[in-house]
């Protein structure tokens, strides 16, 4: 698109300018694994499991090659496969249904609540068959679903929570980091991520050590001593050269997190009060993964910022239970109202932590300039 090609076009995330700001460090930490020879699960993989692990507070830290794969392999380490039905949220992004087709099971859904995004604990409740084996929770956009009622209600029917924090690595839930509440935890470092290295790569955590050994040889061909293999498992490991990048970056995590709730803020509190904007909500911090805001002119407000250099984005604009590959499970329109609606009022603004007070500005004064012109008509 040409107004992408100007100089001054606002993205939805500038990944450049993060790497800029790290100067020669991400450099000389890939040189590193270059002059070390060795590429895959080698040193700088155990220092950024050791460190994530530290950082999420749990005993057991796993790279894997991706988000997509991080589920995956938490459904097979439960033993979830054929016949088994997991409950997921129709909000969210494809893998995280993918995963649990892939692994053989059903995808069963639950409709959310409009406020945060995420599952609604009853709806959910309410989908529990006796195949209901698992339910994976999405922390949307880096904001917390509701983990205490979804805890107590797999407490009482016996079943497993997966959560899938790939777009919430640092949220706390009432003083504890998500990933680290339900039986195992999942995390993505794609690029545009808050987290993100310089291709694929992913996460899974745990604090049990039975899950934690069957994850470790699901990641390697289902082997944990060389030439000998236990399970049918697979190969997804997050490779060297990641983990080095990944390691450099996690250093200024907090900092890009602070940055991005500063931009939330000033959005927030300047752009119009006609607007419905994310909730702020005691004990459970929100950590912006994106920032979104509704209106029903929401294609409209779109091109608009785009006539005037600045990107935003859907997401999602079709719900999963109306996605073509999953038109075998029978869903129809109207299953899941408000997930139906949010997808068709929904907008994500730009949200680089690195995005300057300036463009800030512009971008809020573009959003409340086009509330103004849609008053006067
Ligand atoms: C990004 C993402 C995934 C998949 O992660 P990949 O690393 O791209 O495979 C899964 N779930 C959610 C909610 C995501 O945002």
């Amino acid at each position: 698109m040409e107004e992408q090609n100007q100089q001054n076009f606002i993205p939805m995330v500038d990944l450049k300018e993060e790497v800029n700001l790290m100067g020669q460090s991400i450099i000389k930490s890939v040189t590193d694994v270059i002059e070390s020879g060795a590429y895959v699960l080698g040193e700088k993989g155990k220092k950024l499991e050791h460190e994530l692990a530290g950082y999420l507070n749990v005993s057991y830290a796993l790279g894997v090659a991706n988000g997509t794969d991080a589920l995956y392999i938490a459904l097979k380490a439960l033993g979830i496969g054929i016949g088994d039905e997991v409950i997921t949220t129709p909000f969210t992004f494809f893998g995280t249904a993918e995963a649990i087709a892939q692994a053989g099971a059903k995808p069963v859904f639950a409709d959310i609540d409009e406020e945060t995004y995420n599952i609604d604990p009853y709806k959910m409740e309410k989908a529990i068959t006796p195949k209901t084996k698992a339910i994976i929770v999405v922390h949307l956009f880096g904001l917390s679903a509701k983990m205490s009622q979804i805890m107590e209600i797999a407490k009482k029917h016996h079943i497993k929570v997966i959560e899938d924090a790939c777009q919430a690595i640092g949220t706390e839930y009432q003083g504890k980091r998500v990933g680290s509440i339900g039986d195992i935890g999942c995390f993505s470092f794609f690029p545009s991520k808050n987290l993100g290295a310089f291709g694929d790569a992913g996460l899974v955590v745990t604090n049990n050590k039975d899950l934690y050994k069957n994850m470790f040889m699901l990641r390697n061909h289902g082997s944990d001593k060389k030439y000998l293999h236990s399970l049918i498992g697979m190969n997804s490991r997050l490779d060297e050269i990641q983990a080095a990048i990944l390691l450099v970056k996690l250093k200024y995590f907090d900092v890009f997190l602070h940055l991005r709730k500063e931009i939330a803020k000033n959005y927030t509190e300047n752009i119009h009060k006609s607007l419905k904007k994310p909730k702020i909500y005691e004990n459970r911090e929100h950590t912006f993964h994106q920032y979104c805001i509704e209106l029903d002119e929401r294609n409209e407000l779109s091109a608009y910022l785009l006539e005037k250099g600045i990107s935003s984005a859907i997401y999602y604009p079709v719900p999963l239970h109306l996605q073509e590959a999953f038109s075998y499970l029978n869903y129809k329109e109207g299953d899941f109202p408000l997930a139906e609606t949010i997808a068709k009022r929904i907008l994500a603004l730009p949200i680089s932590p690195t995005m300057s007070r300036e463009i800030q500005e512009n971008i809020i004064n573009c959003v409340n300039e086009f509330l103004g012109e849609k008053g006067s008509k």
